[in-house]
């Protein structure tokens, strides 16, 4: 039926797309992608033929209004380059004009390089902030961490190759103490995962110049041991909210 679907497609993994999203790329009339050349690609692994159009959030007005004219008669599918729509990617402008319009709008679940760093990584899930790819610039970067660093939550970032060392430094002088993991190629031939402090893995990654993609997680904060808290300030504390 018409409406907006957003797609998830594989990471890395061609096997990871569920039923549901080659069934509905198959029933798709219009496929609007980042990159024809990239979902061209999937599209010709699962052996469906489709018309494609180019689309991201800078997409002029009129861009867009014909795409919502099309998802009013027939179903137009949004997929990214890899995982799940708009999670770092193109798309939240579309939904949202979307929505605006009484479109109906569908997502189907699947690949986000987050989550399955985050389950892969062993560091607490409970609580998780994603918090997109840090800022270019190393003021920049430092700040942001500075920002994020009382969340008591893991925090877990999308990185590039290139920038990991910069990042790495930039953790172990911001928030020192903390657990980090690096998960790199996810679902891919090369796929690690590896945990330490910032310094350890800033040592491999110098030895080892890392590729491919990259998810950097860190843990919250520890909390302070029994032994740190000041019991006899707190007593004195308590005693004088007490006084008559
Ligand atoms: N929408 C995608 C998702 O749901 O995962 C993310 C798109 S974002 C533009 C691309 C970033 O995702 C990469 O720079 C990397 O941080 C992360 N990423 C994507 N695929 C990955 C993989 N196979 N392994 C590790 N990180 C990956």
């Amino acid at each position: 039926s018409p409406g907006l679907y957003l797609v998830a497609t594989p990471i890395g993994n061609l096997g990871d797309i569920t039923l549901r999203a080659v069934e509905t790329l198959r029933r798709a009339a219009v496929i609007a992608c980042e990159d024809t050349r990239v979902t061209g690609g999937l599209l010709h692994h699962l052996g469906i033929k489709k018309r494609m159009i180019r689309y991201d959030d800078h997409a002029a007005e009129a861009d867009r209004d014909r795409l919502l004219a099309l998802m009013r008669e027939e179903a137009v599918v949004l997929v990214s380059d890899a995982g799940t729509p708009l999670v770092s990617d193109p798309g939240y402008r579309l939904v949202r004009a979307a929505r605006e319009a009484g479109i109906a709008v569908t997502s189907l679940p699947g690949a986000s390089a987050a989550i399955v760093a985050l389950t892969l990584s062993g560091l607490p899930n409970d609580r998780f902030l994603f918090a997109g790819f840090l800022p270019n610039k190393a003021k920049a970067r430092e700040d942001a961490l500075r920002e994020l660093a009382d969340v008591p939550a893991t925090l877990v970032f999308y990185e590039t190759a290139p920038r990991l060392l910069a990042a790495l430094e930039a953790i172990g002088a911001v928030l020192p103490g903390r657990d980090v993991a690096v998960a790199r190629e996810l679902t891919k031939k090369f796929e690690e995962c590896r945990t330490g402090p910032p310094a350890d893995l800033a040592a491999h990654y110098t030895a080892h110049p890392p590729r491919g993609e990259i998810v950097l997680l860190i843990g919250p904060p520890v909390a302070e041991p029994p032994g740190a808290i000041d019991a006899d300030a707190l007593l004195r504390a308590a005693l004088a909210l007490h006084k008559p």
